[in-house]
C-alpha cells in the first residue's frame, strides 16, 4: 500500500509532466471505484489548465484553472502510468511499486495531453477520483486528519495531548491519521525502531524525551524514504526495473528472525500483530 512517501514520489513526477499542461480528453472505463466518478468529472478537467500537483498526506491534489481540485487516492494498489507517444519503450510507471508497465486489465481512467497520457490502474479499486469545488472545501475535505509529520504542529505540546488516552499502545496512536498523517504501517515500525521505544508500549509510560525522539525520527525516516524513492525513479530509465530502492534500507520492517541492526545488539527482530497490523520489532533494544 502506497504511503506519504510514495505518494510524494509520484507527485513529483507527476508534477513535472503535466504542470501548465492542458487536459485534451478524458476517458473514465470505469466508475467504481471507492468513491463512484461523478458524472460531469470529464466535463470539470477537459480543456483546463493544470497549475499544479500538490499533496496533503496520502491525497494527491491538482489544482486545475478553473479553480476546482481533482483529488486522486491510490487506495491499496492504484498506480499511474505515464504513457509517452515520442518515448514508447521506457517504463510507464510514476511509483516504484507494483509493474513498472502498464498492466492490461484495470485501466480505469485516462487523462490526455498533447503528446502523453495519464492512465490511472487499480486492480483492487481501493483508490478514488473527486472533484471539491473550491478552496473552502479542500481544507474542509481534510479536517479531520491530523498534521504531517513536517507541519511544525506536530510537536510535544500537541503529542501530550493524546497520552491521555491511556490504554493505547504508540504503534496503535502512530498509525492513527487523526493523530498524525501518512504514517502507514511499513514506516511506523522503521520509526519507533530508531527511537529505540517498544511498539507495544502503553503511550502514558512515554517519556517527554521519548515523544521528542518519535516526533524527530517520523520526520528522518519519511523524508529518508522520499530520497531513495526518488533515486530509483531516476534509476528506472537505466536498469529497466524495480531495483534498488527504498526497501533495502528497512531495519525491521519484513525482517523478522533476522538480526538486528543496531551496532552492539544481538537481539533478532519480532514479528506481532498490533491492532490487526503485523509489526516490526526488537524487543532487545526497543524498551
Ligand atoms: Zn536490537
Amino acid at each position: 500500500m502506497p504511503e506519504l512517501p510514495e505518494v510524494e514520489i509520484v507527485r513529483q513526477s507527476l508534477n513535472k509532466k503535466i504542470q501548465q499542461k492542458k487536459v485534451k480528453k478524458v476517458i473514465v472505463r470505469n466508475r467504481n471505484l471507492r468513491i463512484q466518478i461523478p458524472n460531469d468529472f470529464k466535463k470539470v478537467l477537459e480543456n483546463k489548465i493544470i497549475h499544479k500537483v500538490s499533496r496533503f498526506s496520502k491525497y494527491l491534489i491538482i489544482f486545475l484553472s478553473n479553480n476546482k481540485f481533482c483529488l486522486i487516492h491510490l487506495g491499496m494498489s492504484g498506480t499511474i502510468h505515464l504513457l509517452d507517444l515520442k518515448n514508447k519503450k521506457d517504463t510507464t510507471n510514476l511509483s516504484f511499486y507494483n509493474s513498472p508497465f502498464l498492466p492490461k486489465k484495470h485501466n480505469h481512467v485516462e487523462i490526455i495531453f498533447d503528446n502523453f497520457r495519464i492512465i490511472y490502474n487499480d486492480p483492487r479499486r481501493f483508490g478514488f477520483f473527486q472533484i471539491i469545488k473550491n478552496y473552502k472545501d479542500l481544507k474542509k475535505r481534510f479536517i479531520h486528519l491530523g498534521p504531517e509529520p513536517f507541519n511544525n504542529n506536530f510537536n510535544l505540546k500537541y503529542f501530550l495531548q493524546f497520552k491521555k488516552d491511556k490504554n493505547r499502545t504508540i504503534k496503535d496512536l502512530l498509525i492513527d491519521q487523526k493523530f498524525v498523517s501518512g504514517i502507514g504501517n511499513i514506516y511506523a515500525s522503521e520509526i519507533l525502531f530508531l527511537s529505540k521505544v517498544n511498539p507495544q508500549k502503553k503511550i502514558k509510560l512515554l517519556t517527554s524525551k521519548q515523544c521528542i525522539q518519535i516526533i524527530s525520527n517520523s520526520r528522518k525516516v519519511l523524508s529518508n524514504a522520499i530520497d531513495k524513492g526518488g533515486s530509483s525513479i531516476r534509476d528506472f530509465k537505466n536498469t529497466n526495473g524495480i531495483k534498488g530502492g527504498y526497501q533495502d534500507s528497512f531495519r525491521v520492517y519484513q525482517r523478522e528472525g533476522m538480526n538486528c541492526k543496531r551496532q552492539n545488539c544481538t537481539g533478532k527482530i519480532k514479528k506481532k500483530v498490533i491492532t490487526n497490523r503485523s509489526t516490526f520489532f526488537c524487543d532487545f533494544c526497543q524498551k
